[in-house]
Order: structure tokens, then C-alpha cells, then sequence
């Protein structure tokens, strides 16, 4: 009973969910690539992770500033 949609609204809210929990540093594992992440780095207006991957729009979280 899921057509392309719900798959979609399901995928958005698992990356919501995933997003932030990331930004918290709860996990430090990328979404896209699944490996885990040492590094984000701020590219423009997008935040990569040291795998390589686009993570998001938007300034690197201050869980992820803090050389713990
Ligand atoms: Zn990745």
C-alpha cells in the first residue's frame, strides 16, 4: 500500500530524524555513504563530511567545532 510517495516521505523523515541526531554528534556516521565521519568541513553555503559527501545546507553544528 506505498506508492513513490510515502517511500519518499519516509526516506525525508529518516534523514530529518538523521540530520539531527548528527548535528548533536549522536551519531557520527554519514547518511549517504554510511562510513563514519571525523571531519565536517564548510564548503559555500553546504557542509561536507571528511568521506566526501554533501551532508547539508547550512554551517557546521557546534557539536562538530569542539576538538574533543
Ligand atoms: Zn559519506
Amino acid at each position: 500500500m506505498s506508492d513513490d510517495t510515502e517511500v519518499m516521505d519516509a526516506l525525508v523523515k529518516d534523514w530529518l530524524e538523521w540530520v539531527n541526531a548528527f548535528c548533536k554528534r549522536e551519531t557520527d556516521v554519514c547518511f549517504t555513504c554510511g562510513k563514519q565521519v571525523t571531519k565536517l568541513t564548510q564548503v559555500g553555503r553546504c557542509v561536507y563530511a571528511s568521506c566526501g559527501c554533501r551532508q547539508f545546507q547550512g554551517t557546521v553544528p557546534d557539536a562538530w567545532r569542539e576538538q574533543k
